[in-house]
């Protein structure tokens, strides 16, 4: 049995120590802050996961076998932290993200049913029809219960005797696969995974050209007592606009109204503060306020940050740093609902080097899995 150090304890860290637990593997993560960490890119109240993913074919189709390994870690974890709500997707220009992805989606068999501005009306009279010149919706997808999946998998971990230290990384040496702490403590083991989300270009300098921490904002809302009901029932809301698009979550299982944007914000340090300011509110709420209507009668809960991790093409970095030490970066504001998909992953290709060679093009969503390295959830689906 070997040992592995894994440092971070957001959904990655945790996915590939779960991952590396089941193998037989003794594991050991380290992290900061406490888990669940309000810091961290993982700690919120929901993540997204959807089919729709424009040109990028690859990511499309990781999010079947997302899927298995979330069925696998919730019937591990006894309890299942997914709300299905659909994706209602609409679009103001004509070519782009919202025809790219209906495109590659029916070609790959899926059931999308387009609607146009006067349908939208109709059946969402919440939201305003203006300037739509598409719109699909899809039944799959839904609300990841983010924060309530850190917890769960850390209990779940600790169950299984994975230790979470917690202290703070100062230096991480990939060639020894070591770490060493704030206090000067020095922690080896027979191998080691880099997962510290935005924090990672920080403690791996040659991370730094190719991913940087960006601050995303996001506002919280209470829908009008009126409409209440109407949006706890809603499909996720992904509206697509050249300037200032917006996704909307809906309030499931006791979470609030969240709205947030896709756009990449400027680089930042993640020790920043969490609190948005008000102009920072208002700048979300103002692409929110051209398609939901009404939106003055929505109370404003609260306003945060919370970072992205950057790859420039929004490509996943799942690489060898060393001859022990193995690295996941780079996701780019899209990576919480492959956490478990990605941690079985890693797990496999680290027991064997083919995999390992061929685990930064899978992960990059350009070339298919290779065999053997998706045997966990290929195993799911079976059952
Ligand atoms: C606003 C927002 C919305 C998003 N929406 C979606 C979505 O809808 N769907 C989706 O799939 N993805 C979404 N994402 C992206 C997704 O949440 C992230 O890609 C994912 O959570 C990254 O997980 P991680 O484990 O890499 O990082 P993190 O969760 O940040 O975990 C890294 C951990 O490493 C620890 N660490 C760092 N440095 C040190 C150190 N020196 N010593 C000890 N510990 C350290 C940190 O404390 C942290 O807990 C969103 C992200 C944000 C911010």
């Amino acid at each position: 049995m070997a040992s592995v150090l894994v440092l971070g304890a957001g959904i990655m860290g945790l996915s590939t120590a779960w991952a590396l637990s089941r193998a037989g593997h003794q594991v050991r993560v380290v992290e900061q802050d406490p888990v669940p960490n309000p810091r961290g890119s993982s700690v919120d109240d929901h993540r997204l996961i959807r089919h729709a993913y424009g040109v990028q074919a690859g990511y499309m189709r990781m999010i079947a076998p997302a899927y298995a390994a979330w069925d696998l870690l919730f019937r591990e974890a006894g309890e299942v932290l997914h709300v299905p709500t659909g994706v209602l997707a609409l679009s103001e220009a004509p070519h782009g993200w919202l025809a790219d992805s209906r495109r590659l989606l029916r070609a790959d068999g899926h059931a999308v049913e387009d609607l146009d501005a006067t349908a939208v009306a109709a059946q969402y009279p919440f939201l305003d029809p203006t300037g739509i010149t598409g719109a699909f919706r899809m039944r799959e997808g839904g609300v990841l219960l983010a924060r309530r999946i850190i917890a769960r998998l850390a209990a779940l971990l600790a169950g299984r005797g994975v230790e979470i230290l917690r202290a703070c990384v100062r230096e991480v040496d990939p060639a020894r696969a070591s770490l060493v702490l704030e206090d000067g403590r020095l922690l080896g083991a027979d191998a080691l995974v880099v997962a510290a989300g935005p924090w990672g270009p920080r403690l791996m300098p040659a991370l730094s050209a190719r991913v940087r921490p960006t601050r995303q904002i996001l506002v919280r809302l209470a829908p009008p007592p009126d409409l209440a009901k109407t949006w706890t029932r809603a499909p996720m809301l992904l509206d697509l606009a050249e300037e200032g698009g917006f996704y909307a979550v809906p309030p499931v299982a006791g979470t609030p109204l969240k709205i947030g944007d896709h756009r990449f914000a400027p680089v930042a340090d993640p020790d920043g503060p969490r609190e948005a300011t008000a102009e920072e509110a208002e700048t979300i709420l103002a692409f929110a306020r051209r398609r939901i209507r009404n939106l003055d009668r929505y109370r404003l809960l609260s306003a945060s940050a919370c970072w992205y991790d950057v790859e420039a093409a929004e490509r996943f970095i799942l690489e060898k740093a060393g001859p022990a030490c193995f690295l996941m970066s780079g996701f780019s504001g899209h990576g919480f609902k492959f956490g478990p998909l990605l941690g079985l992953a890693m797990a496999r290709a680290m027991a064997r080097p083919d995999l390992a060679e061929a685990l930064p093009g899978w992960a990059a969503g350009t070339h298919p899995p290779p065999p053997g390295l998706l045997e966990d959830v290929t195993e799911e689906r079976r059952t």
